[in-house]
């Protein structure tokens, strides 16, 4: 019942090539994951032979496109068992998601309110508060970190009280990996009447979230994480605070009825998807769910955990390797530094063997700064990478330490 990596590594086109002569060592899954065949076909044959507009046309090719588009709302729904398709909105990504949302709650509240962020988020997670906050004067709360990149969980309810009116974690930490206690967090929330808003951009790649059985009022992700293209992803919400919040843009698609008086909104999904959405994008994403899902998410589970735990005990045997993040429930992400070289050096070498990493602060400068650093390297690995590939990364990684020292 384990995963048959090499027969997953032919779907992916790209991890075929060579980058400066070495086979592409592709560990920067944390920022962006690869396409299959199968999505990088979806989109190609949508161009080929359906593309036309939506939900306005009563020709043949308009249909067709808007039942793909349609049908790929309902495959994300059926994904992450919401109960209703209209609770699913399609955006450009997580950064789009949280911005509508934070945008939403700008006229529902005000300075006698509170919301609660963690320490451990991504900035597109913080920003979007922060504008909030200076428009209606609400206060921010941070939920401080722990040595281990786990939250802090008894401080957090400590400063949930009932003026909290919105608390928002990521579900996985793209910086660290850690996986936060969000079902514990969720019920905590609402028994004081907070909104949950969970982050699930670096999670859906690796696990499974249900949610309903989370009974979280809003979720995101974006599909680039998950095998599916950049610019989409979506804003899961409970109908009834959908309902509730303003829509964030203005355009076609979203109306009723418009006259130069009064503009009615139209009824959901459609409120929140102004314009022309991506179409192709959104047939992508469902295919690359279905991907997933045609291998298993508990054989996902199982391969990358077995790889994490692989890689860590190979890289400990490092000297002076430091790894920041050693939660107890952690995805397969490595954050490291080793002794004073700089992780910018670091990643620079580790390319000329043809190893992708990141470098620098991963968009989450306060996890740096929690632990008084400007960043780290961080490999990040999915279920298509391999434990020769990680024995390739140690032996480069050790050849890259004796040229700097
Ligand atoms: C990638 C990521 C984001 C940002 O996603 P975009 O697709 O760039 O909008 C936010 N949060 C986390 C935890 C992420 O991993």
């Amino acid at each position: 019942m384990t995963l048959d990596v090499n027969k997953i590594r032919n779907d992916f086109p790209i991890l075929k090539r060579k980058v400066n002569g070495c086979p592409l060592v592709y560990f920067d899954n944390a920022a962006t994951s690869q396409k299959p065949s199968k999505v990088i076909a979806s989109i190609t044959d949508y161009y080929e032979n359906y593309n036309s507009n939506i939900h306005r046309g009563v020709h043949t090719v308009s249909q067709e496109a808007t039942d793909a588009y349609e049908n790929a709302r309902k495959k994300i729904q059926k994904h992450f068992n919401a109960k209703h398709s209209e609770e699913i909105i399609l955006t450009s990504g997580t950064t789009h998601s949280i911005n509508l949302v934070a945008n939403g709650f700008t006229s529902l509240l005000n300075s006698d309110d509170e919301i609660l962020i963690s320490e451990l988020e991504h900035h597109s997670n913080i920003v979007p508060w922060q504008m909030m906050c200076e428009k209606n004067g609400a206060k921010l709360k941070v939920i401080p970190l722990k040595d281990n990149g786990e939250l802090d969980y008894e401080s957090f309810l400590k400063k949930l009280s009932n003026k909290t009116k919105v608390v928002f974690v990521n579900h996985v930490s793209n910086a660290l990996g850690t996986i936060n206690p969000i079902k514990k967090i969720i019920s905590e929330s609402h028994k004081l009447g907070a909104a949950v808003l969970i982050d699930g951009a670096q999670a859906s790649s690796h696990l499974k979230a249900d949610l309903q059985d989370l009974n979280v009022d809003f979720y995101t992700t974006s599909a680039h994480k998950l095998c599916g293209p950049t610019g989409i992803g979506m804003l899961y919400g409970k109908k009834e605070w959908l309902e509730k919040l303003p829509p964030y843009q203005g355009g076609g698609e979203m109306i009723s009825e418009v006259t130069f008086e009064k503009t009615t909104y139209a009824e959901l999904p459609n409120k929140f998807e102004a314009g022309t959405p991506n179409i192709v994008g959104a047939i992508g994403f469902g295919n690359a769910l279905d991907y997933l899902n045609e291998i298993g998410f508990e054989k996902i589970e199982a391969y990358e955990s077995e790889l994490l735990d692989y890689a860590t005990t190979r890289l400990k045997n490092i000297p002076n390797l430091k790894i920041y993040g050693e939660a107890k429930n952690k995805t397969s992400v490595i954050s490291f530094n080793i002794g004073e070289l700089h992780s910018y050096d670091l990643g620079t070498i580790l390319d000329k063997y043809g190893i992708a990493v990141r470098t620098g602060q991963h968009c989450a400068q306060p996890v740096m700064d929690f632990f008084g650093i400007s960043g780290t390297v961080r490999a990040s690995f999915s279920f298509y990478n391999t434990k020769k590939e990680i024995d390739y990364f140690y032996e480069s990684l050790k050849k890259a330490v004796a040229m700097l020292s």
